[in-house]
C-alpha cells in the first residue's frame, strides 16, 4: 500500500510470468461483489499459499477493503474491476493502487450490491472509460484492461492503442484463459503480450478467483 504510481508500474515490471505462478495474484474477487470468500478469508489464504504480492478486485466496488488495517497487510495493493463500453466494446477495467476513499473514483462505484455481482445489470453500465480512466489516475492509480484476449475487438492491437492513447498503462497477460468460467477467449494470451511489449505497458495478472485461492 501507499506506492507510488512509479514504484507500482516496478513492482509489475519486477514480477515474471512464473512469480504470477506462485507468488502474486493481482485480480481475487470477495463477497464484496460475486465472490465466495469475504476479504478476510481471501488474505489468510493467500499467505498460507505464500503470495508475496497480491490485490482483491471485485465488480466496481472498494467494500471488500473497508474494515482492512493496511498497515497489516504491505503485501496488498489496492484494486478494483469496472464494467464499462469503450468503442463499441465491453470491457473490464481494472484500477492497482488507487485511494480507495478517493472523490474522483466516488462517481464510478456501484450504487447497489446489484451492479457489484449480477452480470445482467452489470452489462448495463454506462461509465466513460477516459473519465474514468482520468479518475483511476487521480486517484493515484494505474488502469489495465483486464482478461484482455477476451476482448471482442476485430483488431485488437488498435483497439488497445485507441485506449493507450486516453492513458491505459496495462494488459492483464497472465490470466488462465484455459480453464476460466467458460468465457469465451477471442484473442490468443501470446499476442496479448506481444501487444503490451510492442506498446510499452505493464503486464499483470492473477487468477480472477471467485471462490477460494
Ligand atoms: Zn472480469
Ligand atoms: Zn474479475
Amino acid at each position: 500500500m501507499n506506492q507510488t504510481k512509479d514504484s507500482l508500474k516496478q513492482l509489475f515490471n519486477n514480477l515474471s510470468e512464473n512469480d504470477y505462478k506462485s507468488i502474486a495474484d493481482f485480480h481475487i474477487h470477495t463477497t464484496a461483489s460475486d465472490g465466495k470468500c469475504s476479504a478476510k478469508e481471501i488474505i489468510a489464504q493467500a499467505r498460507a499459499k505464500g503470495l508475496k504480492h497480491f490485490s482483491i478486485c471485485d465488480h466496481n466496488t472498494f467494500d471488500g477493503y473497508k474494515d482492512l488495517n493496511f498497515n497489516d497487510y504491505p503485501e496488498l495493493v489496492t484494486g478494483i474491476e469496472f464494467d464499462c463500453w469503450y468503442r463499441g466494446i465491453f470491457l473490464h477495467l481494472l484500477g492497482y493502487g488507487a485511494d480507495i476513499n478517493s472523490e474522483d473514483l466516488k462517481p464510478f462505484l456501484a450504487k447497489n450490491k446489484a451492479e457489484t455481482e449480477k452480470d445482467i445489470v452489470r452489462i448495463f453500465s454506462t461509465r466513460n472509460v477516459p473519465k474514468l480512466i482520468e479518475a483511476i489516475h487521480q486517484a493515484g492509480g494505474l488502469a489495465v484492461l483486464a482478461h484482455s484476449a477476451c476482448c471482442w475487438t476485430i483488431n485488437h492491437e488498435h483497439f488497445v492503442k485507441c485506449m493507450v492513447d486516453i492513458g491505459l498503462d496495462g494488459l492483464e497477460t497472465y490470466y488462465p484463459y484455459r480453464r476460466h468460467r467458460g468465457i469465451i477467449k477471442f484473442h490468443r494470451a501470446r499476442s496479448v503480450k506481444k501487444i503490451a511489449e510492442k506498446l510499452n505497458l505493464i503486464k499483470t495478472g492473477g487468477t480472477d478467483t471467485h471462490g477460494s485461492l
